[in-house]
């Protein structure tokens, strides 16, 4: 089997990253000629001929209105020795939220930079929460290489630029691959106009990338993204298993809400398996598990080693957007593997600095504010499974939002375990209008968390009429309805 990795596509707005993977994915097959060609011509009826590839991934009305990608879009490819699914994160400020909830689940990143302009603050911006949210691998398409004449001082200029950025943030040796999405050069093919150039393509990159590292041995973990009731097989959750592996007919737990269950069957990419691993994306089925019982952002765990919620972690964040002023008290929402629960800010231990992560010598740590970076100690107002990053990387990072705006992102450093029953008393979960669940107290077949949006099984959110057409595509790939 070949190894699967998750890409996902980021850089500023612009700089090309649907029109590329819409290019790739016309010369590797997966897009057909004619719809490209459809495309085009839908284009030039509303004057944005330039967009036929960008629209293969982008395929929502509004998006081809305002020619921006809006939401997560995801294809599949596949090279000589791996399938690649790719992610194409949006450019555009307001959709960050996104980007984080897409980099969370990526192996590596696809940074697109258009040569002639450069490093842009969404360049940065990607790049340094990528990092942060633990991706350690970066491939740069160094894109429009056309527009400056695929002039090797011009490129090589540029990549100098995107790699000593990238170098900075902490990224080893980051590819840098000369490509122009448009003329379609160095993606799949070779390039004559660029005989100079003796590197790789962008697809025999794309085919040696590894999978994130990690600890993939140790107590079974898995955030559940979405939960399915499927005819003849009963409660299905579906997540990506990020540490252990699981197996039919294993006693597990859902936590935090303390529901013991077995497992029914596995299933991976629409077969059914044994045994699934750290990595796979798969959906479990449960016996004894009700639809009540579990919900996206519950965490699945052997009985014997269960997820924990966590009292209070210490944390590196980093403020980004319009955050004003933040103090201790400050009640954002946090977004952390598949779950969203109000976190309140303690203490701001010390500042650091944004790119290295280094103590930033002595600095005011009464606020923080857009592009500060800290140190800092904060506490859920609901119960959070949440792992340090030493621990369990893929559950340590996180996003803090407040309404629609994402402020912050970071990972977690340390973390204390909750003991007490209930995670938080009632004067902390004061400005907050419901009643925050019990800890290991099955509270949660009395109260369902209303989660902010519906989301699809990778997280994206989802409208209405979509998500009607999306969960039934995805309920046949993962489990045949016997009967409707
Ligand atoms: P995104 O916002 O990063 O997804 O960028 P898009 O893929 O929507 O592309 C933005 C614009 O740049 C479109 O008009 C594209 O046709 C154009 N573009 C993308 N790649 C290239 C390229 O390699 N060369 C040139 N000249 N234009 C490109």
């Amino acid at each position: 089997m070949k190894q699967r990795i998750t890409v996902i596509v980021l850089g500023h707005v612009d700089h090309g990253k649907s029109t590329l993977v819409g290019r790739l994915l016309f010369e590797k097959g997966v897009v057909h000629a004619e719809e490209i060609e459809r495309y085009a011509a839908l284009g030039a009826e509303m004057g944005k001929a330039s967009f036929k590839y960008a629209w293969v991934m982008d395929r929502s009305d509004e998006s081809r209105r305002r020619g921006l990608t809006l939401d997560l879009n995801y294809a599949d490819l596949e090279t000589r020795r791996r399938e690649i699914h790719i992610i194409d994160a949006p450019g555009h400020r307001d959709f960050l939220r996104s980007m984080i909830t897409g980099t969370t689940g990526a192996d590596a990143g696809l940074l697109v930079m258009d040569c002639q302009e450069g490093v842009m603050p969404q360049t940065r911006e990607h790049a340094q929460l990528a990092k942060l949210m633990g991706l350690e691998r970066m491939v740069v398409a160094l894109n429009k290489i056309d527009k400056v004449g695929y002039d090797p001082a011009a490129i090589a200029k540029a990549a100098s630029d995107v790699r000593s950025l990238l170098e900075g943030f902490g990224f080893q040796k980051p590819d840098v691959i000369p490509v122009s999405a448009w003329d379609g050069q160095n993606l799949t093919v070779r390039n004559e106009q660029m005989s100079w150039y003796k590197g790789r393509t962008l697809e025999e990159v794309l085919d040696v990338l590894e999978p994130r590292g990690g600890p993939r041995a140790g107590a079974f973990r898995m955030p559940v993204m979405q939960v399915l009731q499927v005819g003849g097989v009963g409660t299905v959750a579906l997540g990506r298993i990020e540490r252990g592996a699981v197996s039919e007919g294993d006693e597990v737990v859902v936590m935090p809400v303390d529901k013991i269950g077995i497992v029914r069957s596995i299933e991976a990419y629409g077969k059914k398996i044994k045994k699934a691993e750290a990595g796979e994306t798969v959906g479990v089925a449960l016996r004894n598990i009700g639809k009540l019982d579990i919900e996206r952002g519950d965490v699945i765990g052997p009985v014997d080693d269960p997820p924990r919620a966590v009292e209070e972690f210490t944390a590196k964040i980093v403020i980004i957007g319009e955050a004003g002023i933040i103090r201790p008290g400050w009640s954002p929402y946090i977004h952390c593997h598949t779950t969203a629960v109000p976190v309140r800010l303690e203490a701001i231990e010390m500042k650091i600095r944004p790119d290295s992560g280094e103590a930033a010598g002595p600095a005011d740590t009464g606020f923080l504010t857009s592009g500060d970076a800290a140190m800092v100690r904060m506490r859920p107002l609901k119960p959070l499974i949440l792992e340090s990053a030493e621990v369990l990387p893929g559950m340590s990072r996180f996003a803090l939002r407040l309404g629609k705006e994402t402020l912050g992102a970071g990972s977690c450093v340390s973390l204390r375990v909750a003991e007490r029953l209930t995670v938080a008393s009632d004067a902390d979960t004061k400005g907050f209008s419901y009643k925050h669940k019990k800890v290991g107290s099955g509270a949660k077949e009395l109260k369902k968390r209303k989660d902010e949006e519906s989301r699809d099984i990778w997280g994206k959110p989802v409208d209405k009429e979509k998500k009607s057409r999306k969960s039934k595509k995805d309920d046949k790939v993962y489990y045949k309805e016997e009967n409707k």
